[in-house]
């Protein structure tokens, strides 16, 4: 059977799974209320734009009717005119004539301006509709995803549940406990590799008897580290990656200097030999 520090690497790696897993989920589900949210604030400024589009429309139909108004009156006037024989009645007419004329031009000037600023905002609006039904139907894909999403997240969550059960349960409670309760308190991780007489959770180097100790094998003797309180390992056979090039530039210089020591040994026995000789 593996030891406990084999086992408590199964489960650290599985927790770390499960831990990518919640977080997956998580980030989902606040995107979802994150798109929501943005879609309800969305709407409201489709709204408002509506009701402005509707309220410079009214404006200007008010406007035109207007217009139409005073045309129709300055209509009458004119076969008002050819009737009239008083001339102050003539100059009366006349002058209502040019005053309707007058506040044509002006609400022609009221209409052209109020145009512009319609055809503005329903520039505005129909870009805002655009990108309204866009986030909608993102979130309509997202809501209709969810469902899948969940089920497969509770898979996934259900068989690292049943494989992390059926390697916990050859762990002492105790320890089991232990690594939780530092796992909790240490972000996620209970139990780090030691490299290069370092802790792979702190990155602070560890006693060197510590590390002598870590280097036999302890079997179920379990060694912490001082700084982060992280349960240690040392992996003689070294995962791929960063941690397997540290490990090796940690283990090559030792046999390397020890030749070079053995050299210069020989060199000042041969200059020993040689002086004694001379
Ligand atoms: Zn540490």
């Amino acid at each position: 059977m593996p030891n406990t520090i084999t086992l408590l690497r199964e489960i650290q790696r599985i927790d770390l799974q499960i831990d990518a897993l919640l977080k997956e989920e998580a980030q989902y589900r606040e995107s979802l209320e994150g798109s929501g949210e943005e879609l309800g604030g969305m709407a409201v400024s489709v709204e408002a734009l509506e009701a402005e589009v509707l309220e410079l429309s009214t404006q200007k139909k008010e406007k035109e009717e207007h217009v139409r108004q005073n045309n129709e009156r300055i209509a009458k006037d004119q076969v008002r005119l050819g009737e009239i024989k008083n001339d102050k009645q003539y100059k009366a007419v006349n002058k209502e004539i040019s005053n309707a004329e007058k506040s044509n031009k002006l609400l022609g000037m009221e209409i052209d301006a109020l145009s512009d600023r319609l055809s503005e905002k329903e520039g505005n609006l129909s870009e805002q509709q655009g990108r309204f039904t866009e986030k909608e139907a993102q979130l309509t894909g997202m809501k209709e995803d969810l469902s899948g999403k969940e089920s497969l997240w509770a898979g996934t969550r259900e068989g690292l549940d049943a494989e992390r059960g059926g390697i916990a349960k050859d762990i002492k409670p105790q320890i089991i406990n232990r690594y939780e309760r530092i796992k909790s308190r240490r972000g996620g991780i209970g139990i780090v590799n030691v490299a290069d007489e370092t802790c792979l959770g702190c990155y602070i180097q560890i006693p060197p008897q510590i590390y002598i100790h870590l280097l036999k094998d302890t079997s179920d003797d379990l060694t912490e580290c001082p700084h982060c309180h992280r349960i240690l390992y040392f992996a003689a056979e070294v995962e791929a990656g960063a941690a397997q090039e540290q490990d090796e530039v940690a283990m090559s210089p030792v046999p390397s200097e020890s030749s070079k020591e053995d050299a210069v040994a020989d060199d000042d026995e041969a200059t020993s030999e040689d002086v004694s000789k001379a």
